[in-house]
């Protein structure tokens, strides 16, 4: 079957329930897709110590240069409350329009529209001139450990080299053409321990009490603001999340106090410049003593959590322009070119080539009653042939 339309892909993807870490069969379903196309197909298993294994997909159409990568996942989160739904999570229903299914936009909805751009260019024109592959994870929505990261690296392995990259993530808030995403703010979570020590409320000079040292602290990460801003990111923002004494006692000091921290931050840092900076910034706070009078400077520790994200900005220009024009002429709309957000596994793929991220209107990912309207479909599928076809002319010329 030639997958010219895209309804009629994703409505076979989102009836397999590829609930992260299950394949749910939606890799064979996309197998069958991609191979009459001209693909050639493979699956790649990824194993840790810890996490489940994970089965991804490599698919290759063509063997010579220039090569455009597209990348994106399966898998999806869960349903949720089930019987919430107004249509079954995974029986691809439509009604007024609308298309249900977990999936529906994040992001079999991209994966579809692109498979069936392709489909027809092959059918109308031929393949590219050039290489298209498709990198497509089941790990996204879960510890993401076993997904992109082994993939690109599997790939790499097999001699694999991009040129482009082109996510298929949902990025448009409102309407389709609203928003392309052209790079990712960093991320980095901590959690500080104070160590104080236990004593009764009533004899405080006997005790010395860490949620003033935890107050201390925790207000030299919020104030100042680490930065303004630059031309392309928004100014990067530290939260407090958790405050903790695990005391249910009103007359007890507690021994220690335990607060959790995540930063966004823009290209004014690294990570390592701004964990080089936070830790500049608690040791000049646990000098203060000012809600401590008399006392020795507050002892803390901080440990870092998992693998920090690095923030990264795409300076593609001829990728950039290949898919905001195509985006303006199909729909007239001049997208935005944004970093806003959270992480993509675009921050992975950016160590390969230049990526950028276009999709559906994310608004109900992750809810219940998932949907899609069957014109975006058709909208995201012209815009990706026009992509396809933009991007291989500048390449080439
Ligand atoms: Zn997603």
């Amino acid at each position: 079957m030639i997958a010219t339309n895209p309804v009629d892909v994703l409505q076979a993807l989102i009836r397999c329930p590829s609930v992260t870490p299950a394949e749910g069969g939606a890799l064979t379903a996309l197998q069958r897709f991609l191979e009459p196309l001209g693909f050639k197909v493979s699956r790649v298993m990824a194993h840790e110590d810890g996490t489940p294994d994970i089965e991804n997909l490599y698919a290759r159409l063509g063997t010579d240069g220039p090569h455009l990568m597209f990348a994106g996942h399966t898998d999806v989160v869960p349903v949720g409350n089930e019987v919430a739904w107004s249509h079954p999570p995974f029986a691809a229903e439509i009604s007024d329009g609308m298309l249900y299914g977990r999936g529906a936009v994040d992001m079999k909805g991209g994966i579809a529209c692109f498979i069936a751009a392709l489909a027809r260019l092959v059918e109308e024109k031929g393949a590219p001139k050039g290489s298209v592959s498709l990198l497509i994870t089941g790990d996204e929505e879960g510890p993401a450990i076993n997904g992109t990261t082994k993939l690109l690296e599997w790939a790499t392995a097999q001699g694999e080299r991009w040129d482009a990259c082109l996510v298929g993530e949902p990025t448009n808030p409102d309407q389709l053409g609203d928003m392309v995403k052209i790079g990712r703010r960093g991320s980095i979570s901590g959690t500080v321990t104070v160590h104080g020590v236990q004593g009764h409320a009533a004899y405080p000079h006997l005790a010395d009490n860490p949620v003033r040292g935890a107050i201390k602290l925790a207000e030299a990460l919020m104030h100042p603001p680490f930065d303004h801003g630059t031309d392309n990111f928004q100014p990067s923002n530290l939260e407090v999340t958790s405050i903790d004494v695990d005391n249910t006692a009103t007359n007890v000091i507690p021994a220690s106090a335990v607060f959790k921290f995540n930063i966004r931050f823009n290209d004014t840092w690294s990570a390592e410049s701004l964990q080089t900076e936070i830790l500049r910034r608690l040791d000049a706070a646990a000098a203060d003593t000012t809600l401590r009078p008399g006392r020795e400077p507050i002892r803390y520790d901080i440990v870092w959590s998992e693998r920090p994200s690095q923030v990264f900005l795409t300076r593609n220009n001829a990728l950039i322009a290949s898919l905001s024009d195509a985006i303006e002429k199909v729909t007239g709309a001049t997208p935005q070119l944004s970093t806003t957000g959270g992480t993509s596994d675009a921050r992975f793929i950016k160590d390969y080539c230049p990526v950028v991220e276009f999709g559906l209107v994310g608004q109900t990912m992750h809810m219940v009653d998932e949907r899609v309207a069957v014109e975006d479909l058709e909208t995201l599928t012209r815009i990706y042939r026009t992509f396809i076809e933009q991007w291989f002319a500048n390449a080439i010329a």
